[in-house]
């Protein structure tokens, strides 16, 4: 499966509130960014074989360890445990684990039989792919049905949000916030208040509110300080 691992990240923003669109996006895509690593190891296979369907053109020999059932649900597991330390959110992280390990089910249903349920096991797969066409309906409603959830379940804020689901990397505020997580943006805005965050939204910049990393607003002056808390309430 392609853009349907996206599409199952972004619905798991309605379960998971809290946890990054990043991360939503690195747990169910998981398997396919290890593959390449895998293969450029030598320890996984994959060979080309032209022909008309452009979505069998590789065969996929061998690729128990990024790909096998039993060894995703322990990267589930390895991908959960250190999200959690991190970031203290149990629910998120129980989601991320399930987001790794659906990464499986979805590639059972569109591979044909290649699919490892652990090392040495039989294959299995539905083989979705046979069907270009079928392939390109399921995963484009998948992605619309993914975007539609993920826009229900957030708030665009400015421009940022509404066309490009942006995100200020540096304090971890989202323009396309989730409507009940006033945790993490009243934490945004008290990290602005201390001057901790040096910037990155969008909005910030064309404000003209926060300074590049090297420069932090001057939270002395009068003017800085009140240019802050009309920030805070604008997030809150
Ligand atoms: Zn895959």
């Amino acid at each position: 499966m392609f853009i349907g691992h996206f599409a199952l990240g972004l619905a798991a923003k309605r379960v998971a509130p809290r946890t990054s669109l990043g991360t939503l996006f690195a747990a169910p895509t998981l398997a396919d960014l290890l593959w390449p690593v895998f293969l450029l190891t030598g320890w996984e296979r994959v060979s080309i074989v032209p022909g008309p369907n452009p979505f069998l053109t590789l065969s996929f020999d061998s690729f128990p360890i990024s790909h096998s059932l039993l060894t995703l649900v322990g990267w589930g597991i390895l991908f959960a445990l250190p999200y959690r330390m991190r970031t203290g959110y149990a629910r998120g992280a129980v989601v991320v684990a399930l987001l790794v390990v659906s990464h499986w089910v979805l590639d059972f249903a569109t591979h044909v039989p290649d699919m490892p349920l652990y090392p040495g096991s039989p294959r299995v797969g539905l083989g979705l792919w046979h069907s270009v066409a079928g392939t390109v309906i399921v995963e484009g409603l998948m992605l619309a049905a993914g975007t539609w959830i993920y826009l229900r379940a957030t708030r665009a804020r400015d421009a940022a949000g509404r066309y490009g689901l942006g995100r200020c990397s540096r304090c971890s505020w989202s323009p396309t916030s989730d409507r009940s997580s006033l945790v993490r943006r009243r934490r945004c805005a008290r990290s602005r208040s201390a001057g901790s965050c040096s910037g990155g939204c969008s909005s910030c910049w064309r404000r003209g509110r926060i300074g590049t990393a090297n420069q932090s607003p001057d939270y002395s002056n009068p003017s800085s300080t009140s240019s802050t808390r009309s920030i805070s309430s604008t997030v809150l």
